[in-house]
């Protein structure tokens, strides 16, 4: 069957500072999705205002960039069945207060901003956002 996809996810800064990135790992694994490739880096402002590039004009849009650049993340290609879904159902809501139970946002999110996790919303978005951070 080849719904097999590939998906990007970031563990944020607030997350990685707290050590939470093995939980994360956890859950994605538990739930069927591999983690292929997993590398932690230190992103610039000028890197994070090209990956957000979708969102330059929403009135969010500096202080994401600001944030997701203020401190080291963990980038991840996940793979799996329907792995841009499933990636999305298992992060939650983007802001966490709104987030399901047992989601990631709802289990480790501070705030609309600081949620934790990224993840890719397409299957074409997915391509672009892998190709960003894996592309050599
Ligand atoms: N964001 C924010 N304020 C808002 C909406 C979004 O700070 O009012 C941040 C939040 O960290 C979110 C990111 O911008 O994860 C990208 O927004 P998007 O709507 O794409 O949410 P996501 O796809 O991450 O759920
Ligand atoms: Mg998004």
């Amino acid at each position: 069957m080849s719904n097999i996809e590939q998906t990007l996810s970031i563990i944020k800064p607030d997350a990685v500072d707290r050590n939470l990135s093995d939980e994360i790992k956890k859950i994605f694994e538990k739930n069927d999705l591999i983690v292929k490739e997993s590398k932690k880096i230190h992103i610039t402002k000028e890197e994070a205002s090209e990956f957000y590039k979708v969102h330059q004009s929403k009135p969010f849009y500096n202080d994401l960039c600001a944030y997701l650049s203020s401190g080291p993340i963990v980038v991840m290609i996940l793979e799996g069945k329907n792995a841009v879904l499933a990636n999305r159902k298992l992060m939650g809501a983007t802001n966490p207060k709104e987030a399901e139970e047992n989601t990631i946002r709802r289990l480790y999110g501070i705030s609309i901003d600081k949620n934790s996790v990224h993840g890719s919303d397409s299957v074409e978005n997915a391509k672009k956002e892998i190709d960003f951070f894996f592309n050599n």
